[in-house]
């Protein structure tokens, strides 16, 4: 696979040296096509969506609906009603808290996350917990880095109203066996969320084969701009939830004696949205679906192989985190060395990787860690990126950088 080329960003030297880019589980870079059909709207298309009759607004109208169609087919869902625009991930999980959660939660009901969870998937839930007097139960992770089942078999119960977890690790990159877990959650009546912000970019997603009752993403972790994401939600459940926030584009008609709401999607789309966004996004989308899937997942496994193993022969290296299903993420500590200051050396070479909690401080303390240093491969990624890296770290650990 070379895709890199499709990617100007990486063609600069940081620091004196080729930039080698490994922070994808933070955000990933943009492809051509991406970059150029942003400043193609802006040149031919721009204007506010859904609200004139001119040449224009017809034209930004369609671009942002078709965007909606291209990531309905991308996750599957039944209809693209289903798919509403928000701000990113964490947007997505705050609405369904503050909407669905709000709406429907008693005292006494509980949440369940898991331990493993990234900060965007249990604050919004603790605030929610606080306004309802819910309860926030948490799966227990086991040392090698995977979803303790027992500990979710025992903590899942009549009370579950919802469970709210990770469809992959954005700190030690583990795969959630969600299928299962969805299963046996909506086997016992809870409605399942899975936070798919560092799936969409390493798998096909399929939300009815997951039969989950909400997914959410950022477009800009999966090629796409920042400041635009997706919750998707099953058109049922949609239709029963309140509005959370309120404004233009989410009403049918306003009046003082009482305001009556758009239909799906719109009900949830106050305000004018990111039309250049969604435009990128749908670039992206489209990007993603021209890939073959398995052979993503094939390079990616090669990069994230030759990594660990690279690493396990390094001194004082510990891999933080090894389930059996992983994606390209490995996250590692050094004896003696702050991750921070690994993070440091490796900029001056030009590698560009994440250090500390990687907002999931909850899973940090349960593995007794501060942080860790995590490099994240995507598909424009080589071999010789992951070799670069491991050399310096090697050139790091003996002293000589
Ligand atoms: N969930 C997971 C697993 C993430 O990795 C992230 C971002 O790192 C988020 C949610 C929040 O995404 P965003 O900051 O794009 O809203």
């Amino acid at each position: 696979m070379n895709l890199k080329k499709q990617f100007p960003i990486l063609e600069q030297h940081a620091h004196g040296h080729p930039l080698v880019y490994l922070d994808n589980a933070a955000t990933t870079q943009k492809p051509l096509p991406v970059i150029e059909a942003i400043d193609r709207f802006y040149r031919e298309a721009n204007a506010n969506v859904h609200r004139a009759s001119h040449y224009l607004s017809a034209r930004s109208t369609h671009a942002f609906e078709e965007a909606r169609e291209e990531v309905r087919h991308f996750l599957n869902a039944a209809g693209s009603d289903e798919i509403i625009w928000t701000r990113g991930a964490t947007e997505a999980l705050n609405l369904v808290a503050q909407s669905w959660g709000r709406s429907q939660l008693q005292p006494g009901d509980e949440i369940l996350l898991s331990a493993m969870e990234h900060h965007a998937n249990i604050v919004p839930w603790q605030l929610v917990a606080e306004q309802t007097g819910a309860l926030i139960k948490v799966i227990n992770v086991t040392e090698q880095g995977e979803l303790d089942l027992n500990s979710f078999r025992e903590l899942l119960t009549d009370k579950t109203r919802i469970l709210a977890i990770a469809h992959v690790s954005n700190a030690i990159g583990t795969v959630n066996p969600v299928e299962t877990l969805a299963f046996e959650a909506k086997a016992k009546g809870a409605v399942v969320l899975l936070d798919g912000a560092q799936a969409v970019s390493h798998a096909s997603i399929d939300v009815q084969k997951l039969n989950c009752d909400f997914y959410v993403f950022s477009g800009h972790k999966v090629f796409g701009p920042t400041g635009i994401g997706v919750l998707y939600g099953k058109k049922a459940l949609l239709e029963a939830m309140p509005p959370w926030q309120a404004g233009g584009e989410m009403i049918r008609e306003v009046s003082f004696k009482g305001t009556t709401f758009n239909e799906l999607p719109f009900k949830f789309e106050a305000g004018t949205p990111n039309v250049s966004g969604v435009i990128g996004l749908r670039e992206a989308v489209r990007f993603v679906r021209a890939l073959d899937m398995k052979q993503v997942v094939e390079h990616e496994n090669r990069l994230r192989v030759r990594a660990e193993e690279g690493l396990k022969n390094l001194p004082g290296v510990t891999l933080v985190g090894e389930a059996r299903h992983k994606v390209s993420v490995v996250s590692f500590v050094v004896e003696g060395i702050h991750n921070q200051d690994i993070g440091l050396l490796l900029d001056q070479q030009g590698i560009a990787v994440r250090t500390g909690h990687h907002c999931t401080m909850p899973l940090m303390e349960h593995l007794g860690l501060s942080g860790t240093v995590r490099a994240s491969f995507s598909v424009y990624n080589t071999l010789e990126d992951v070799d670069v890296f491991l050399a310096a770290l090697s050139r790091i650990l003996k002293g000589e950088l």
